[in-house]
């Protein structure tokens, strides 16, 4: 039976750009995002008929500065379109310094459950460095306030990596991200990305052992806090993993719109032009095939091996199994795992992935 789909839908407005971020986003304006949510829903229109869905994602760019009509309008356009579950999870991403009284009541109306904040960091120099406008206590306050407003399931970014970001002060983040009780916290190491300002101006970083006892760090206090890390950069309480992000790693549908959005279904991934005017004057949005065998082996592993999970060595074609499961052995049990058939990859494997998988595929 093919698992219910995810929805994506990519908003790439932004009120001021990161210097770290490579995401397709355009700076807000008013007429235009009107005519991107018209867009939207045009193109929800053209979903294949019947579809079922249980999860619904709003990511970006800043989709939180969607005004509570646009969203509303996207959201009824989804229900319209598709399937969409009684109790779907539906995120909106969401910078703190958008998130008022109103704009929550509003969300809630329009059928959001799941607040992903972009917090980054509680340190007023890491924030600053990361060019971020909102302050740690314009976060905290964020977090509060939606949680007053009746938003249970949260989630936080956390950046690491920046040489100022010393043990004490991934502790002192980490501490505070738990005492606000957010159960669901993604990690990112911070990476230099081609066409960014810190690409020109790289801030200074940590060098690769101190990012390692970093992420070790990270993985010793979070799972001790009763966090499960339970994908390379996800740590979440029980029952509040990304059901909508889990689809991307187990290969289960999903349909993105949007201006570079991605979608993978039927075998394939497709990804949408980064193109916004071209969005809005396209009567249905292009999409280019950017991987014809989304279920190959190789993906299969890649993938599968991100979650905790891992992967069912017995979903594996005979040959490709025995070949793996050889290659597997030597790096065994410091970076991988064999438990009941299941392959998984350790939280030191975690940080060597791409050396793991190179070495298995
Ligand atoms: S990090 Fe978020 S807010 Fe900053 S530019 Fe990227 S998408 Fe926009």
């Amino acid at each position: 039976m093919t698992a219910p789909a995810g929805i994506y839908i990519h908003v790439p407005f932004c009120a001021v750009k990161c210097p770290y971020c490579d995401f397709y986003s355009q700076r807000y304006d008013r007429q235009t995002v009107q005519a991107y949510t018209e867009a939207v829903c045009r193109n929800l229109r053209a979903l294949p008929a019947g579809l079922h869905a249980d999860t619904l994602y709003f990511g970006g760019g800043t989709p939180s500065l969607l005004s509570g009509a646009q969203l509303m309008q996207i959201t009824q356009a989804v229900r319209e379109a598709v399937q969409l579950d009684a109790d779907a999870e539906v995120t909106l991403e969401a910078n703190p310094l958008t998130v008022t009284a109103a704009a929550l009541n509003a969300w809630k109306a329009a059928g959001i459950n799941r607040l992903s904040l972009g917090i980054q960091s509680v340190q007023p120099e890491v924030l600053r460095i990361l060019g971020r406008r909102h302050t740690p206590e314009q976060a905290k306050s964020a977090v509060l306030r939606a949680q007053d407003a009746g938003f249970a399931n949260l989630s936080a970014d956390l950046m690491f990596g920046l040489a100022v970001q010393d043990a004490e002060c991934l502790a002192a983040d980490i501490d505070a991200l738990t005492e606000m009780d957010i159960p669901h916290i993604s990690a990112y190491m911070l990476k230099i990305e081609q066409n960014t300002p810190f690409a020109a101006q790289p801030p200074a970083r940590c060098d690769d052992d101190a990012q390692a006892d970093r992420y070790l760090q990270m993985h010793g206090l979070l799972t001790a806090a009763g966090y499960e890390h339970y994908e390379i950069s996800n740590f979440a309480r029980a029952g509040f993993g990304s059901r909508h992000n889990c689809k991307y790693w187990r290969l289960h549908p999903y349909y993105g719109i949007g201006p570079a959005a991605h979608s993978c279904h039927d075998g394939k991934r497709f990804a949408v032009p980064r193109d916004l005017a071209g969005f809005i004057a396209d009567a249905v949005q292009q999409e280019d095939v950017t991987e014809p065998e989304a279920e190959s082996v190789t993906e299969r592993v890649m993938l599968g091996l991100r979650l905790k999970e891992g992967i069912r060595t017995d979903m594996l074609p005979d040959a490709d199994r025995a070949r793996i499961l050889r290659r597997a052995k030597p790096l065994m049990p410091q970076y991988l795992t064999l438990t009941d058939g299941t392959l998984a990859m350790t939280p030191a494997g975690w940080l060597v992935s791409n050396a793991v998988l190179t070495a298995l595929l």
